[in-house]
Order: C-alpha cells, then sequence, then structure tokens
C-alpha cells in the first residue's frame, strides 16, 4: 500500500508502508563496516598501533578529529550516549588535562603535513564546558594538529545550557556548524523523557547561533518518545521549521533497557508508543520534511538542496562515518576521550568506556585502546560497497571494480542474486552494470546493505541451519 497523503500534492515522496512492515528488521546503521559489534578486546595480535603508522603512507589522506565531551548535568531518560552525570563544573577542566595527555600521545604519531578537514566536539553535552574551557580544548587541538584553511568544525549543542558567551568561544575556536538536541517540542512528553526545553530556549540559541555566524545548523529529533502521538510529532516539526534549520536528524528511539537501565521507567509508567503509531510518526516526519522541500539524504538525515550534504549525495562524494553522513570522504578519523572509535583505511580502534579506565590507561602513558579490529582485505573491500550503497543509493560496477580491484559482479555474484525478492517487490532495481535502490525502497536501504554484510549473511546462515 502506498500511502496517498497530503504532501502528494507536493514534492514529497510516497512510503510504502506495507514494504517497511515486511522488511524492517533490527539491523546495523553502517556508520562502520564490520560493525562494532564484531570489534574484540584481544587487542596484541591486531597490532593497532602499526595501523597508525601504515595510516601515514605517503599520499594519505586528510584527517579527520573527534572529541567525546561525555558530561551532562542531568539524564535525560532515553538517552542511549556514553555520558557521565556531573553538577561539578571543575570535572571539565580535569578531563581537558587528560584529553590533552592524549593528543600528546596521538599526533606524535601522525605526519604533521596531513591537514585536518574535519573537527567535530560530540557528548555528552559540549557546552557542559565553561567558555575559557573550549578556548583551551581549541588552542590544544591547534598546537597538535594542521587545520586545513577551510576547516567543517561542529559542535553538538543543549540549548538548556548554553550562552551567548559559549557561542561566541566556539566561533572563537573555529566552530562553524552545530547541531542542536531538540527531541521534542511537547511539554507533556519533554516532562515524562526528563528533559524540559522550552520552544523559547531553541529559539534563542538559533538567534545566538545565526548572529555570530553559524553556516549550518542541524536539529536532532527522536520519534517514539514516551506519550508521543503522530498529532504531538506532527507539531513538534512544525515548531522546528518554524527555527529555520539547514538539516534535520529525526531518530527512531532505541529502547535498550538492558544496556540503558534508566529507560526502564518508560515500560514500568507504560508510556511508550506502539510499534504502528512509530511507524505513523516516522511517515508524519518523512512527509512534512520532504513537502517542505528537505532532500530525504537516508537513514533519517534531511538536508536543505543547497545544504553540502545533499550537494555532496548529488555529486557522489557523501561519506558515512561514526557521526553519520558526513561530506569528508578518505578522511581517517581519529578520536578523543572515553568510548570514542578512531578509523584508519584498515582500523578500528574504540577507546576505554569508563573514566576510571582511559585516565588508569593515559597515566601508564599507553593509548587508550579497549577495544578494536584490523580489517581485512574483505573486510575493506565490502566495507567499500557497503559505503557505497548506504551514500549513494546506487552501486556502478564498472566504478565500484576500480575501486575494489576485482570484479564485483563476478565476486559478488552470490550477493546480487539473494536480492531477489527485494527486487520482485520494487525495492531494488538491477539492470547491466547497475544496482538501485529505489524511491520506495529508500527507507529499507539497510536491508539493501545487509545482504552485503559478510557478519549479517553468516548469522543468516546459522539461524536457518537452526530451523
Ligand atoms: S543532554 Fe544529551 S547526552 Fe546528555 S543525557 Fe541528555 S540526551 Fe544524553
Amino acid at each position: 500500500m502506498i500511502l496517498p497523503t497530503e504532501a502528494h500534492a507536493t514534492s514529497a515522496t510516497p512510503l510504502d508502508l506495507d514494504l517497511i512492515r515486511k522488511y524492517s528488521i533490527p539491523g546495523p546503521r553502517y556508520t562502520s563496516y564490520p560493525t562494532a559489534n564484531q570489534f574484540t578486546t584481544e587487542l596484541a595480535p591486531l597490532a593497532l598501533e602499526q595501523a597508525i603508522s601504515d595510516d601515514n603512507r605517503p599520499g594519505a589522506g586528510p584527517v579527520s578529529l573527534y572529541f567525546h565531551l561525555p558530561f551532562c548535568e542531568t539524564r535525560c531518560w532515553f538517552c542511549g550516549c556514553n555520558t557521565v552525570i556531573t553538577k561539578r563544573s571543575s570535572a571539565a577542566g580535569e578531563y581537558l588535562d587528560d584529553l590533552e595527555r592524549e593528543m600528546r600521545l596521538t599526533a606524535p604519531r601522525l605526519n604533521r603535513s596531513r591537514f585536518v578537514t574535519q573537527i567535530h566536539l560530540g557528548g555528552g553535552t559540549p557546552t557542559f564546558f565553561p567558555p575559557d574551557e573550549l578556548r583551551r580544548l581549541g588552542a590544544l587541538v591547534r598546537e597538535h594538529f594542521t587545520l586545513a584553511p577551510e576547516v567543517e568544525f561542529s559542535v553538538e549543542v543543549d540549548p538548556r545550557r548554553l550562552t551567548e558567551d559559549h557561542v561566541r568561544a566556539l566561533r572563537d575556536i573555529g566552530v562553524n556548524r552545530a547541531s542542536l538536541g531538540v527531541q521534542d517540542t511537547n511539554p507533556s512528553v519533554q516532562l515524562a523523557i526528563h528533559r524540559v526545553q522550552p520552544q523559547s530556549l531553541n529559539v534563542q540559541a538559533f538567534a545566538w547561533l545565526r548572529a555570530h555566524g553559524f553556516a549550518s545548523i542541524n536539529v536532532d529529533l527522536i520519534y517514539g518518545l514516551p506519550l508521543q502521538t503522530p498529532e504531538t510529532f506532527k507539531r513538534t516539526i512544525d515548531d522546528v521549521l518554524t527555527l529555520g534549520p539547514d538539516r534535520l536528524s529525526v531518530f527512531s528511539y532505541a529502547h535498550v533497557p538492558w544496556i540503558k537501565p534508566a529507560q526502564k521507567i518508560f515500560e514500568d509508567r507504560e508510556q511508550l508508543p506502539g510499534p504502528e503509531e512509530k511507524l505513523a510518526m516516522f511517515v508524519v516526519a518523512h512527509e512534512k520534511l520532504t513537502a517542505a522541500g528537505f532532500i530525504d539524504i537516508g537513514l533519517d538525515h534531511f538536508a536543505r538542496p543547497d545544504d553540502s550534504l545533499a550537494l555532496a549525495q548529488r555529486a557522489g562524494t557523501l561519506h558515512r562515518n561514526f557521526q553519520g553522513y558526513s561530506t569528508q570522504s578518505d578522511a581517517s578519523l581519529y578520536s578523543f576521550g572515553i568510548s570514542s572509535i578512531s578509523s584508519t583505511p584498515d582500523s578500528y580502534r574504540q577507546n576505554h568506556k569508563t573514566l576510571p579506565e582511559w585516565r588508569a590507561a593515559l597515566d601508564a602513558n599507553q593509548l587508550p585502546i579497549e577495544r578494536g579490529l584490523r580489517l581485512t582485505a574483505e573486510d575493506q573491500r565490502r566495507r567499500t560497497i557497503i559505503m557505497r550503497l548506504m551514500c549513494d543509493r546506487r552501486l556502478d560496477f564498472a566504478a565500484l571494480s576500480k575501486m575494489i580491484g576485482i570484479d564485483f559482479a563476478t565476486s559478488y555474484a552470490t550477493e546480487l542474486a539473494s536480492l531477489d525478492d527485494l527486487r520482485a517487490d520494487g525495492i531494488v532495481t538491477l539492470s547491466p552494470g547497475k544496482l538501485e535502490v529505489t524511491t520506495i525502497g529508500a527507507p529499507l536501504l539497510r536491508v539493501v546493505a545487509m545482504r552485503f554484510d559478510a557478519h549479517f549473511i553468516a548469522a543468516a546462515r546459522r539461524h536457518a541451519q537452526a530451523i
């Protein structure tokens, strides 16, 4: 059933709910391949430090930096991030001392001539850090790395913990993009998730960021939260559109109380919407945003047609990393702070997730790596296939064969044959030399990618043998 919507009168793209119901199964979001589930703590044979040296080969690409700033004053009960809840403001300075130690350990292993083209401050709440500490962080980054003149420098902002001084400090250190956590503007939903954030705070944050010249502002929303209905979520989107964002991320709430015990409270109160209501909220978001002229970039990301993400997608240069979609292709990612993940062309490295473990490694003058993976040549080929599919929604076999160094159609004939059901249902089209995900199939992009995921294929085979 293709949903006839008010949006059909506009540029909104249609959704086939029956297909979404039929195929949507839990699966990776492919911010990496292999996914973090495949990382191991058996680090010795991985030679991850060697992977950093190998990453400095002549002609190596640019560098992307991520800093995880984990502190929040209060816990939002839905939150799935790695956070440290504290009101102790001195925690920021102490943490920055440790970040400096981590930078001093890592930076000498990198070729200083490599430009940093992208920096992201994530959390937690980066604006938990007082303006002067943010300035100190900016100075440390410039001391240890070589920033490209046009570096794309972004920050996650909690409008409840933002002052104009923060915005000034962020601009002073070169930050030019912001992502605002809004989630939902309905007061009852906000009470239920323990995050009270009047719309006036969002308006104020936008006014400061625009006044200080931020080039692009993203808003994060979540659907599937307690007390949300398609009707209330529609009003949330209306509220957010009045702010004039350049991009939106509309995430599905992930209910994992066995990992995030704070989420248990939603079950006790029986306030969570059911799967059909949640699907209806996804439809509302998709309809309203595409009707308002936003491009559906894929996997819950929407951007204005003139935004760099939309331009990169049209040019076939979109990339995907741990922060989601990115315009910076071929950059190695070096990440700092607890739980952060770094990646080079043939390795992933994740830091210790707790402050004491991360600090203990720094005390011992060691890179604070807890888990990781060294990619095989086959992992690297599949990573290229899955990332091109996630970013371009199509595979051009000739171009792909050149990228992976072997003939794609011959080497992955079994995977291509496994798409028969998706082809019959109109999710993909296959023509000589080309695989394309259709407009109707776009919400199921992950399902197509899973067919090229060796770990998913192996698990499906084990499951089939078990029954
Ligand atoms: S402010 Fe952000 S990171 Fe902190 S608890 Fe709330 S959602 Fe999580």
